[in-house]
């Protein structure tokens, strides 16, 4: 009796092994690789020239995984954390509200755009409704992410906000842009702007330590150059280091601050609430990714470290004049990306480009762009400018989870007519 029950224990835990072994196998299959790239840099296109051949030979790609490299955080004094309901009264997020959220994607787009189309929106909208309201809700493509096969992406860092709040970055003032209107120009922005209710949760966008939470005036090391305008303010440094360089990610406009100076958080961490502290038009996250110093000058584009949304990839590229340069004329060309199936805009955004020395927006330093479109679906687009006066069109296909690259160059100028002369 005894022999045979071990037996059929026996039997019982070589079938869980075989069938773990085999979930293993299958968890851990080939993924789809995506068939096309574009090449970041097809203007210097001979082969000694080839950026990419270049950076391939110096080891490029192949240190793009990230390796957990602890580092030391500089602790500054701690600052109290700030009381909710210092600026207005936050809202306090329920299991009503979650539940009752039924659109999972909030749309900000202006008047003259159609709202961009949401992949999935019942799939997401049961599993928003589903949730538990005190569970972190990421979207489901889990950082550090890249289907590049080239290893140019480093989505490194989750959405700094809920899947059922609005993820979508505000257009007309992305990062670089000084604002949408030329008469009264905004400061040239550091970051991306997601508006969203007061109260909406704010989440570390990966593991590290706070080395800010207070309201950006008191800025005695150049984080926030003394201004005002950040409201109250979190920075993180991250454990995660990208090539030897450190990573940081400001939160701004907060409510309240959940974190003091010297907290470890970890990835999807509640460390705040949305608000409209600092110098708003209305509550929003202002979501800032600084490279290698934390200073108000060492900021890259968000939108390339940070996860697309499920069924979306992002659109980087560079408007070129038609020498293949791009000079201080093209900052704030508009950018439109024109869906081919129907015509209609998907989404626009404007050019960075700050080559004098007092620039302090910087491009990525694997992409080189001059402008990103962030959460476009997947999906055939024409990428649309004017430059030196030339309509420019060029069409790509959109992969998910990945930067797709795309460059604007208009045609040589026609040599003049020969005249007549007597
Ligand atoms: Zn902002």
């Amino acid at each position: 009796m005894r022999r045979k029950r071990h037996g059929f224990a026996s039997i019982f835990i070589v079938i869980v092994i075989v069938i773990g072994f085999g979930a293993l196998l299958w968890l851990n299959g080939p993924q789809d690789v995506p068939a096309v790239i574009a090449p970041p840099n097809p203007v210097t296109a001979t082969p000694e020239e080839n950026p990419i051949a270049r950076l391939l030979g110096q080891g490029f790609g192949v240190d793009s995984t990230p390796l957990p490299t602890i580092a030391i955080p500089e602790v500054l004094p701690t600052i109290p954390t700030l009381a909710i309901g210092q600026e207005g009264t936050p809202v306090v997020v329920g299991a009503g509200d979650v539940a009752g959220q039924t659109a999972p994607i909030a749309l900000v787009v202006t008047p003259t755009l159609p709202p961009p189309t949401p992949i999935d929106a019942a799939e997401a909208t049961e599993i928003a409704a589903t949730r538990d309201p005190d569970s972190w809700q990421p979207p489901a493509l889990i950082p550090p992410l890249s289907k590049d096969p080239l290893g140019y992406d480093h989505y490194w860092f989750t959405r700094p906000l809920d899947a059922n709040a609005n993820n979508w970055v505000l257009e007309v003032y992305p990062y670089g842009s000084d604002g949408p209107s030329q008469d009264n120009p905004l400061r040239q922005h550091h970051g991306i702007d997601m508006s969203n209710r007061v109260g909406e949760r704010v989440r570390a966008a990966a593991a590290g330590v706070v080395i800010w939470s207070a309201d950006g005036r008191q800025d005695e090391v150049d984080y926030f150059q003394n201004s005002p305008s950040y409201g109250n303010v979190i920075l993180i440094e991250h454990y995660n280091q990208y090539r030897g360089q450190t990573l940081y990610t400001l939160y701004g406009h907060l409510s309240a601050a959940f974190v003091n100076v010297g907290d470890v958080v970890e990835m999807g961490e509640v460390i705040g609430l949305v608000g409209n502290t600092g110098q708003v038009t209305g509550p929003h996250l202002h979501f800032e990714v600084r490279l290698d110093e934390n200073k108000y000058g060492s900021t890259v584009n968000p939108v390339l470290w940070m996860v697309p949304y499920v069924g979306h990839g992002v659109i980087a590229g560079r408007v070129l004049d038609f020498s293949g340069n791009y000079p201080s004329s093209l900052q704030d060309t508009t950018i439109t990306v024109r869906r081919v199936r129907d015509g209609l805009t998907q989404a626009t955004t404007t050019s960075y480009i700050y080559l004098n020395s007092s620039s302090d927006i910087n491009p990525d330093r694997n992409w080189d762009e001059n402008f990103v479109v962030a959460d476009v679906p997947v999906g055939t687009y024409d990428v649309i400018a004017t430059v030196d006066g030339q309509r420019v069109v060029q069409r790509i296909t959109v992969i998910d989870g990945m930067t797709n690259w795309v460059e604007l160059k208009p045609e040589p100028r026609p040599t003049a007519e020969p005249t007549e002369t007597q």
